[in-house]
């Protein structure tokens, strides 16, 4: 098996005319698996009786755990579909995938033990495969080279042209595309023929995302030089744009906290030309959010011990690497606790880490009279609506009332950007307006930050900033002096 084994998609096309039921029930064994401790039914039970004879079943696979409590199926595929990493190899990326047996059988496309047997005939594999239901599939360990990626390379990472295989872990989940990821593979006759048939076998389904976004952190954890980024967690179709569409036009990055294209870069979506899909903006350096965030969080803990008991009131100051990044100690008087973490968005749904609204019960062991929040740039960085951001800001207000009810709540605007960063202004404009109703819907005060740090265009003062986005110390000044202003207004 050569290091360049490669999914599917195009061969399956072409080999899977020859596929008939035999074949799927000539490969269900490979579905055996070890039995350990938790049996529960196969998935998929109705999908599998409606092609193969009970007989073809394979035993039913054992739901695992990860060391972060992650619930997967242990579901190994044949040892002749992936081979050993090099024991130098580090692992840096995740390479995204669909995969399915749409056309063999239009009708029930996404069959796991059909899909194993297909990848086992063309010896491929992927260290995960998601289902239509959520369920993780895991079909190679990690510390094995799954046989997912192919040839190709990113421009970004020259150095590691053609062997993707050995620095990444490769996630399938199965789903058909749109019109243009799927001409490599069916007429557009046919195509349209099964998306009348079969509206729902198109695209992804939430459960696909949720499970998605909790392996990626889950796989975080244990590769922690996998960064949360678009650089480092991308698609098939990014790697090999000459070959591949997968996981398509269709596959909603922001569902994942993550922007569609990388920083500065074009549309990436199945580029025809390969090679220059990439960005011309280097790539950043490697920063482990959850890393940080897990500093951050104990940081927090021992300022919060280190507060003297006999201090009845604090300034809260919470947010994102705005915040972390204000050197306020005290004002007017009052010690001021720092709950500010870099990258941090109001919340991360489906992930198990990040998020301000995960972390609010810190706030009361603050003590605070006064708290002082502005987040939601990064969401806007990651893709997320402002009709979600609004939802999930309201929550965290809700719940921050809730905890500390004795506080007084400053909702603090979203702050102007600029340069590179500017594009996230529309979004910061319509939600501004959003918060305010938000702080008055429940009996919050509104600090208008952004009207004292723009300019007259309307974006982020130039002596504020260095790159667009974060705060010089003159800003960090005017800054302060709001805060002041404000708390002496009571
Ligand atoms: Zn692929």
């Amino acid at each position: 098996m050569n290091r360049n084994h490669d999914f599917h998609r195009g061969k399956l096309g072409a080999f899977c005319a020859a596929f008939t039921l035999s074949f799927a029930m000539k490969f269900a064994p490979v579905n055996a698996v070890p039995s350990t401790t938790t049996a529960s039914a196969a998935p998929n039970d109705a999908d599998v009786a409606a092609v193969m004879p009970a007989s073809a079943f394979a035993p039913a696979p054992n739901r695992v755990y990860t060391t972060t409590g992650l619930e997967l199926i242990d579901h190994p595929i044949d040892t002749k579909c992936y081979g050993d990493r090099d024991a130098t190899a580090s692992v840096e990326y995740i390479m995204l995938h669909f995969c399915s047996d749409v056309i063999e059988n239009p009708s029930n496309p996404f069959n796991v033990d059909r899909i194993y047997g297909i990848f086992t005939f063309a010896g491929v594999s992927a260290h995960y495969l998601i289902d239509r239901d959520g369920n993780i599939h895991k079909m190679v360990d990690e510390s094995k080279r799954a046989f997912h990626a192919g040839n190709g390379n990113i421009d970004w990472a020259p150095q590691v042209k053609g062997q993707m295989n050995q620095n990444s872990i490769g996630i399938e989940m199965t789903a058909v595309g749109s019109p243009k990821d799927m001409k490599i593979f069916m007429s557009e006759t046919k195509y349209n023929d099964f998306k009348t048939s079969y509206p729902q076998h198109i695209g992804f389904t939430d459960a696909q995302y949720k499970s998605l976004a909790r392996l990626i952190s889950d796989i975080r954890r244990r590769n922690p030089k996998i960064p949360f980024d678009r650089y480092h967690i991308i698609g098939h179709s990014e790697w090999a744009p000459s070959r591949r569409s997968d996981p398509g036009e269709l596959f909603d990055y922001s569902r994942i906290g993550l922007p569609k294209n990388r920083p500065g870069g074009p549309t990436t979506s199945t580029a025809e030309s390969a090679g220059t899909s990439a960005s011309a903006e280097k790539p950043k350096p490697s920063w482990n959010f959850f890393a940080h965030y897990d500093n951050r969080l104990a940081k927090i803990a021992e300022d919060l011990n280190a507060l003297p008991a006999t201090t009845t009131s604090t300034v809260v100051i919470l947010g994102d690497s705005i915040t972390e990044g204000n050197p306020l100690k005290t004002v007017i008087g009052m010690p001021v606790i720092n709950m500010g973490i870099s990258g941090d968005q109001i919340d991360i749904p489906t992930t198990a880490t990040g998020g301000v609204l995960r972390r609010v019960a810190l706030v009361p062991k603050a003590r605070p009279t006064d708290i002082f929040l502005l987040i939601g740039i990064n969401d806007f960085g990651a893709g997320k609506s402002v009709a979600d951001a609004e939802t999930q800001y309201r929550a965290l207000v809700k719940k921050l009332r809730e905890l500390a009810p004795t506080a007084k709540l400053h909702l603090q605007s979203i702050l102007p950007t600029t340069g590179r960063h500017a594009y996230l202004l529309e979004k910061v404009n319509a939600m501004n307006p959003k918060i305010q109703a938000i702080a008055k819907e429940f009996g919050c005060d509104y600090v208008d930050l952004f009207s004292i740090m723009k300019n007259d265009k309307g974006e982020l003062r130039e002596d504020y900033t260095g790159d667009g986005l974060h705060l010089k110390q003159p800003a960090n000044n005017a800054w302060v002096t709001a805060i002041e202003a404000h708390l002496k207004k009571q």
